[in-house]
């Protein structure tokens, strides 16, 4: 069974719960919007170790994936978003880990969500517990991801999420990664894989169950840890474009040489968030396109 949300009705039908100010929001924003942008933008932005990614519809739609750490995200989302504009549709919190949940307490803390979407997976950091807290306070919708669901927006963009296909609310498991939420957007006839942390387990996981299809952009597992990218993985994605987010010089030796040269063999142009800034994806007109920052 799958479960559609429909967001373009929600988004209006938020914006007008608030009185005659948002009226003025909503038009004000339809302006900006109407400045030749691209139909879909994703910003995979340059957090340092972490990830934060960005969607953003020209009809207003935004859906931010991931926080990355501490004090990076606010600015970064400040170029993208107008100053009156204080309000985002969806935040996916892909797995509690502080490298994703760290700057999402940030945004809470500053803007109004319109629904969270996470997997329920118990983590017990100050972090991951200050993030929950924060959901409740402010009574936002959760909705927990346990099997295939459709994030329906912008004129037939899915954000379609294909994993977790079973319930990890309240259980703790040893590696948190297994638990990670997996999406792909399409839009267009264009795919982009968003995989979080995933490492080989759910790899071969989502391989052998056939759900991994042939891609046009691949943002890399974990940040190109020696365990993400396997070959029979990128056998099955095919990507042109495979992103790493990650930290300059960062501990942990990422991104491992084996997987670039992974990467490299499966014939995809590999772009960093380390060498190349906040790197920017736009789909218009069925053509996608993509901007480095440095
Ligand atoms: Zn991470």
């Amino acid at each position: 069974m799958k479960d559609f949300f429909r967001l373009n009705g929600k988004k209006i039908f938020l914006a007008a719960l608030a009185l005659s100010a948002s009226l003025f929001y909503v038009s004000a924003l339809a302006f900006y919007q109407n400045q030749g942008r691209a139909e879909l933008t994703v910003s995979f932005f340059d957090v340092g170790q972490g990830d934060a990614i960005f969607i953003e519809a020209s009809d207003g739609t935004q859906i931010l994936i991931d926080g990355g750490p501490p004090n990076r995200i606010l600015p970064l989302l400040g170029e993208r978003m107008p100053y009156f504009d204080k309000y985002i549709d969806v935040v996916v919190l892909t797995h509690p880990h502080a490298d994703h949940v760290s700057g999402l307490i940030e945004v809470l803390e500053k803007y109004n969500v319109g629904m969270i979407i996470e997997s329920g997976v118990d983590y017990h950091t100050a972090e991951a517990k200050m993030f929950q807290e924060l959901v409740k306070e402010e009574n936002i919708k959760s909705v927990i991801i346990d099997r295939p669901v459709d994030l329906n927006f912008y004129d037939g963009a899915v954000l379609r999420f294909i994993y977790p296909e079973e319930s990890f609310v309240g259980k703790t498991l040893q590696n948190v990664h297994d638990a990670a939420l997996v999406a792909e957007l399409d839009f267009d006839g264009k795919k982009i894989l968003f995989m979080s942390d995933a490492e080989k387990n759910l790899e071969k996981r989502l391989v052998s169950e056939g759900k991994i299809g042939d891609m046009d952009v691949l943002k890399t597992g974990h940040h190109g840890s020696k365990t993400s990218s396997n070959d029979f993985f990128l056998n099955a994605a095919k990507p042109e474009y495979a992103i790493i987010s990650l930290g300059a010089r960062n501990r942990y030796g990422h991104p491992h040489p084996d997987v670039l040269s992974r990467l490299a063999a499966s014939g995809a142009q590999v772009l960093r968030t380390d060498l190349d800034g906040t790197i920017t994806l736009k789909i218009h007109n069925g053509e996608l396109s993509l901007q480095k920052e440095k």
